[in-house]
């Protein structure tokens, strides 16, 4: 089902007056964790002040430690649908457990399985039944094709709306958090019908380099990027170092208009 065999034509997911994977390049970003209320709502004014649709943000969070912040959880949700109430900017969050699905799909618009839950065949099963655009990202060590088959899980309980996001993957290079693989942009684009973004801010893990790799991503035919925006980058809870500051994101949401050519 994800194949181009299956559907020659790209696939667009229309959410509201959004599309994906049409002619516009979109901008999912804001916070790695949803903090505060006034951290939340300032990331999405800057978010949407440099023109950018989607707001991005954990309410849930996979972290390495089980005594770093993992989150406000349900009470990161109301204040996401209340950002979205404010702005009017839609929302994508991360679902790590089936037990969660139905509470993120109540206040969410596009619902994120992280790197690490690329293979929970259980939670790409049941979000094959949920009413919601599923945005997958790629394991952090997965092939191309097993990130394709994890797709296919979510395709074959009858949801068809998946994005794919590429997230850098694992390999021996310690210069950066992960390796970004832009070269899956092309890829997957000659495989599938599926659009696919980037996010360069967990593909590198750091500030300066998101600004090259996103326009790299675009130049290689990405329908869009997925940033880490905070107000405040040196007091996040969590990936400040790769976080770009409001004026950052002014600057790089200008650029990647000069390269989109529309936007
Ligand atoms: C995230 O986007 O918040 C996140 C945890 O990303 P990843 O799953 O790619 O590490
Ligand atoms: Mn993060």
């Amino acid at each position: 089902l994800a194949g181009r065999s299956f559907r020659h034509e790209n696939t667009v997911i229309r959410i509201g007056d959004v599309e994906i994977g049409g002619d516009e390049l979109q901008v999912f970003a804001g916070p790695c964790a949803v903090e505060s209320w006034d951290q939340l709502l300032e990331s999405a004014q800057a978010v949407k002040a440099a023109g950018a649709k989607i707001l991005r943000g954990g309410a849930f969070k996979p972290r390495t430690s089980p005594y770093a912040f993992q989150g406000l959880e349900e009470q990161g949700l109301k204040l996401l649908a209340q950002a979205r109430e404010e702005t009017g900017l839609l929302i994508c969050t991360e679902v790590m457990d089936t037990r969660s699905i139905e509470v993120i799909a109540e206040y969410s618009d596009i619902l994120q399985v992280g790197t690490r839950n690329m293979q929970n065949f259980h939670l790409l099963r049941e979000l094959s039944r949920v009413n919601r655009p599923i945005l997958l990202k790629r394991g952090l060590s997965a092939t191309i094709e097993e990130w394709l088959m994890a797709a296919e899980y979510i395709m074959a309980g009858g949801n068809y709306n998946v994005i794919l996001c590429e997230r850098g993957i694992r390999t021996f290079e310690t210069q950066t958090r992960n390796t970004l693989d832009l070269s899956a942009i092309p890829i997957i684009k000659s495989l599938s019908h599926l659009p696919i973004i980037v996010d360069p801010s967990h593909g590198t893990g750091k500030r300066h380099l998101v600004r090259p790799m996103s326009m790299a991503s675009v130049a290689a035919g990405a329908d869009g990027i997925m940033v880490e925006v905070h107000p405040n980058p040196a007091e996040a809870l969590c990936d400040g170092p790769q976080s770009l500051r409001p004026e950052e994101f002014v600057s790089l949401m200008d650029d990647l208009r000069r390269v989109a050519g529309v936007m």
